[in-house]
């Protein structure tokens, strides 16, 4: 008769684990939620005022009256609130992924434009240090893609590559167009810093920053490329990175489809 009451108890209280159990992870899901709708509110929040500081300092730069210690403190601030808006849009992106909205506005087109923008825009970045930007395409770089979230991979890709490669290096740009497979695929290597070997298979997760990256004092807050492949997925592509070769750098791979999927 006692082992007949023990093992009733034992299962008395593995039950009341399990429904603990149960209940604490209920808790947690409920609280992931609302970390989720707190960065998405307070994010969209800080959207409008943040704009409006941009606009008005582009505003006061444009008035070549602003000189001397005014027009560096202009500067600042726009400096910073770029920067700002930047993050702010990075923490929206993570929320739109996160609740499975990321809208993609898929249409034919070419990659050419987009990759010629993509590097202006951070040719003054690049000229500071001294880097070169080599740009070698095909003639035909047709790709199904969303020309914004495309141009944002893009973006993301080249500003790294050029924020970590030190003085003096090179970040080379190619693009292909493969018929059989109908892809287009675009290369960003540069001789930059590296990945530590150990660490790639974190590359794209949420937040995540190499010990290099790190240790050397460059800036960054590990959500481009986490949203960034995201994006590429969504458009049923892939990105990967890899050793750009023996002496170190890095090679940055997008493949895009070519044409529209097949109809279900
Ligand atoms: P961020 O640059 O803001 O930190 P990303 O998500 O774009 O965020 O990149 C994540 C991390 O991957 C970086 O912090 C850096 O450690 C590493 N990384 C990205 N691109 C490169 C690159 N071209 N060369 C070396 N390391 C890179």
């Amino acid at each position: 008769a006692t082992d007949v009451t023990a093992r009733r108890e034992l299962a008395d209280r593995r039950e009341q684990v399990l429904h603990d159990q149960q209940q604490q992870n209920r808790r947690l899901r409920e609280l992931d939620r609302l970390k989720d709708e707190l960065v998405a509110l307070v994010s969209h929040e800080l959207r409008n005022p943040l704009a409006t500081i941009r606009g008005y300092t582009e505003m006061l730069l444009d008035d070549a009256g602003l000189t001397g210690d005014h027009r560096h403190l202009a500067s600042v601030i726009d400096k910073h609130s770029a920067h700002m808006q930047g993050l702010v849009d990075d923490l929206l992106d993570t929320a739109q992924i996160d609740a499975g909205q990321l809208k993609l506005e898929l249409r034919p087109l070419s990659l050419i434009r987009l990759v010629a923008d993509s590097v202006d825009a951070r040719r003054a970045d690049a000229t500071a240090k001294q880097i070169t930007i080599d740009v070698d395409v095909a003639r035909h770089l047709p790709a199904h893609a969303d020309p914004v979230r495309l141009r944002q991979v893009l973006d993301n890709l080249v500003s790294n590559a050029v924020k970590y490669t030190p003085q003096g290096g090179t970040v080379t740009i190619t693009g292909r167009h493969d018929d059989t497979t109908a892809t287009t695929t675009l290369r960003v290597t540069d001789t930059g810093i590296g990945i530590p070997a150990e660490q790639r298979p974190h590359l794209f997760d949420r937040f995540f920053r190499a010990s290099n990256a790190v240790s050397q004092g460059i800036k960054g807050t590990g959500l481009g490329l986490a949203i960034s492949k995201a994006i590429i997925d969504a458009h049923h592509g892939t990105l990967s990175a890899e050793p750009a070769g023996p002496d170190g750098g890095t090679t940055f791979t997008v493949t895009v489809p070519s044409c529209p999927p097949p109809e279900p």
